[in-house]
């Protein structure tokens, strides 16, 4: 019996030679940016809540509005019969700020980003007379959906190489996958260069805005619109968990592609609908997002980040770490080796801070960094603890 497990042990105890094993913290708190974990309350650089709004008031109040009015789990389906008027509303919310950039834009939610991924991938992807140019650095989710799809795959590295696969491309559907702000970089992907090629070689351009959504353009609209893009070619896919601050995701776009992903794609079509109460909170967050409590957050997470990276370049230039530009919220501090990278972090903990080390496979072998996320509840005082914290920690 034993041999059955020796095997997964080994494997386990290579990982942890190369310090590559992760570790679950038990919270005993909301989340950004301040958690009690392990009985010691910790600032935390490291959520995806940009905007703070995860335990928001009316957000709260919004939920167990929508508990009491629909209960908590939705039964079944979308296509059977756990599709409510809460998604209805919610799908007609998204379908409007998608409309700034693709004409008579549809939207469908899904419970994941990552259920959302395997769908767009497999759905739009899964023909023998398909091909799917995706990002290097794309998410692990849209890599995985890739690997379930039938089409053929190429990985490109920047546009000249993106050029070159499309033009020796003979496949009659032509799929560009990317990130829009990769998600362990922070920085935006040339979205008008590849909407541009998408419109030189007929293809569809699918942009995964999960950090981009309710944080970039106008009224936190997100990627697409910040970029001014403008096509019946774009597919909007976004995440409802990280700035919304609650649950699922959504595609969006033209309405022929989202009828056709309802009727065939299995992750949409083999999984229970989300609970509609969510969906009802999620109408509200589109609201605060949008409105003017939207716009001062994001202001305000603007100043945090020009405080964040002035005090952090003369920092990562003393200690030789590279400081990649961001565009987001997002700002890693590439520290190089897996073990510096840990023990970094590890002395930022020791301090009540928590940035985590991301390492390989996450990010490439030799880039293991800080990944440090600013939320527009972090205070300046506190991103000043951050800095001097990094200071004191060689
Ligand atoms: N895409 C990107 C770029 C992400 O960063 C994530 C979440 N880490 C996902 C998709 C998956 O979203 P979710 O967490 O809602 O499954």
């Amino acid at each position: 019996m034993s041999a059955l497990f020796d095997r997964y042990a080994q494997q386990l105890a290579e990982r942890a030679a190369q310090d590559l094993i992760r570790v679950r913290r038990v919270a005993a708190s909301p989340t950004a940016p301040r958690q009690v974990i392990d009985g010691v309350e910790k600032l935390l650089f490291c959520s995806n809540d940009y905007l703070g709004l995860a335990d928001h008031p009316e957000l709260i109040a919004a939920l167990q509005e929508g508990a009491a009015r629909w209960g908590v789990g939705s039964g079944a389906s979308h296509l059977i019969s756990g599709h409510s008027q809460a998604h209805e509303a919610l799908e007609a919310q998204l379908a409007r700020w998608a409309r700034d950039c693709i004409p008579d834009a549809r939207a469908l939610t899904l419970c994941t980003g990552y259920m959302a991924n395997l769908a767009l991938l497999t759905g739009l992807g899964d023909r023998e007379d398909a091909e799917l140019f995706s990002e290097r650095l794309n998410h692990a989710s849209l890599i995985d959906g890739a690997r379930l799809a039938r089409a053929r795959k190429s990985i490109y590295a920047d546009l000249d190489q993106l050029e070159g696969q499309l033009r020796a491309s003979t496949a009659p559907t032509k799929l560009i996958v990317t990130d829009a702000v990769f998600s362990m970089d922070g920085h935006l992907a040339p979205l008008r260069e590849l909407l541009a090629l998408a419109e030189r070689f007929d293809a569809l351009l699918l942009v995964d805005d999960a950090h981009g959504f309710g944080v970039l353009g106008p009224h936190g609209h997100g990627s697409l619109a910040h970029s001014g893009l403008r096509s019946e070619r774009l597919v909007w896919m976004g995440t409802l968990g990280k700035a919304a601050g609650v649950a699922g995701a959504f595609i969006a776009a033209h309405p022929t592609l989202i009828e056709w992903l309802l009727q065939t794609s299995r992750p949409t079509i083999f999984t229970t609908a989300s609970p509609p109460a969510l969906a009802h909170a999620l109408v509200t967050s589109l609201a605060l997002i949008e409105g003017e409590e939207g716009e001062r957050r994001r202001d305000q997470l603007d100043l945090l980040r020009a405080q964040l990276v002035d005090g952090l370049a003369p920092i990562a230039a003393a200690r030789g770490w590279q400081l990649p530009r961001s565009d987001t919220p997002i700002q890693p501090l590439i520290v190089g080796e897996n073990a510096a990278a840990l023990a970094l972090s590890a002395r930022l903990d020791a301090q009540g801070l928590r940035v985590p080390a991301i390492r390989p496979p996450t990010v490439p072998a030799g880039t293991a960094r800080l990944r440090i996320t600013l939320c527009a509840d972090h205070e300046a005082q506190e991103i000043d603890d951050l800095l001097a914290a990094l200071v004191a920690s060689t």
